[in-house]
C-alpha cells in the first residue's frame, strides 16, 4: 500500500542531511534516554547494524546511556523509551523535555504506559512486595502512564518494540524536515496483504481490526493474536472497526479491553 507516509521518506539519508556530516559542528544533536522499561527500544536502535554508520554520519548521538558514558544536555533530537513509573521517572521526563526541541516517544512504554500499566490494576502493597520482596519500601512507585501525560510529545513510534525501520524513517523525516505520518489504517491490512488465514475462523479473538499497523502483522503471520502494542487507530478508522469487531465477529467489549489492557488501559477511553 502506498501511502504519504512511505512517498515521503526517502530508502537512503537525505543530502541535506549528509552535507552536514562534513562538520560535526553542524550535525543536529541526538539523544535517546530511558525511563522504566526493558530498554528493548533503545536496543532496536543499536539492532539498526547496516544503517548505522550512515546515521552516526549524519548526526551527533550526545546522550545514550546504552551506548556511550559521555552525556551533553544539548539536544535537538531527543528518543525516550520507557513510562512514567516512578517520581524519578516524573522529574526526569521533564528534564528531558526541557532539554530537548523534538521530543519522540519510542515503544509501548513510552507512548501507551505498556506492560507496566498492568500494576495500576493491582493492590500496590501486594506488587511492590511481589517485585522487591521484603525491600519493597526501598523503592516508590506511582501509577504508570505514558510519557504525553506528563509532557508534550512531537512524536511517537509505538510498538512492542518500537519497529526500528519507522524509527529510520521518522530520523530521515526530521532531518530533511519532511512530514512524518504513522500509517493509520489497521494491522489487518498488512495481514491480507500478506495472505494469512485470518485468526477468527479459528475462533481467536485478535485485536488486529482495531490496531495501528506497520509491523507487518508480524504476530498473526506466526499465528499468534495481535495485542495492540502499537496502540489503536484514529477515531474515524475505529469506529468503522469497532462496528466490523461486534457486527462480523461478534466480539464483546469486554473481550477487546481483555487484550487491549496489555499494553495501555490508557486506550480504553478511546473504543467505541
Ligand atoms: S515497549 Fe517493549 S521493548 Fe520497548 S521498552 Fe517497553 S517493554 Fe521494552
Ligand atoms: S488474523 Fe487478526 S490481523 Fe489478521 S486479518 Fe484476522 S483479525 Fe486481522
Ligand atoms: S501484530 Fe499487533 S501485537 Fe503484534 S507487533 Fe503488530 S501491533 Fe503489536
Amino acid at each position: 500500500m502506498n501511502t504519504d507516509f512511505e512517498t515521503s521518506c526517502p530508502l537512503t539519508l537525505p543530502d541535506e542531511a549528509k552535507s552536514k556530516s562534513e562538520s560535526s559542528a553542524s550535525k543536529p544533536r541526538v539523544a535517546v534516554f530511558s525511563l522504566t522499561g526493558c530498554e528493548g527500544c533503545s536496543l532496536a536502535i543499536l539492532e539498526l547494524e547496516d544503517e548505522l554508520l550512515e546515521i552516526l554520519g549524519a548526526v551527533e548521538i550526545v546522550n545514550f546511556r546504552e551506548a556511550m558514558s559521555e552525556r551533553s544536555w544539548e539536544i535537538d533530537i531527543g528518543f525516550v523509551d520507557g513510562a512514567v513509573s516512578t517520581p524519578e521517572d516524573e522529574a526526569e521526563i521533564g528534564r528531558f523535555r526541557e532539554a530537548c526541541t523534538t521530543l519522540v516517544g519510542i515503544g509501548a512504554c513510552a507512548c501507551l504506559g505498556g506492560i507496566n500499566t498492568l500494576k495500576n490494576r493491582q493492590d500496590e502493597e501486594r506488587y511492590r512486595r511481589y517485585v522487591y520482596g521484603d525491600r519493597a519500601r526501598w523503592y516508590d512507585t506511582q501509577e504508570a502512564k505514558p510519557i504525553s501525560a506528563f509532557v508534550k510529545v512531537d512524536y511517537e513510534l509505538h510498538g512492542c518494540p518500537m519497529v526500528k525501520e519507522e524509527f529510520l524513517k521518522l530520523l530521515k523525516c526530521l532531518l530533511a524536515g519532511r512530514p512524518f505520518k504513522l500509517p493509520d489504517y489497521p494491522v489487518c491490512v498488512e495481514c491480507k496483504m500478506r495472505g494469512n488465514p485470518c485468526l477468527y475462523e479459528k475462533g481467536i479473538v485478535c485485536l488486529g481490526p482495531i490496531t495501528r499497523a506497520g509491523c507487518n502483522a508480524i504476530c498473526p503471520s506466526y499465528g499468534s493474536k495481535c495485542e495492540a502494542c502499537r496502540g489503536i487507530i484514529s477515531d474515524e478508522a475505529l469506529r468503522v472497526a469497532g462496528m466490523n469487531l461486534r457486527d462480523r465477529h461478534g466480539v464483546s467489549l469486554e473481550n477487546v479491553l481483555d487484550d487491549l489492557r496489555l499494553y495501555g488501559a490508557y486506550q480504553e477511553e478511546k473504543l467505541p
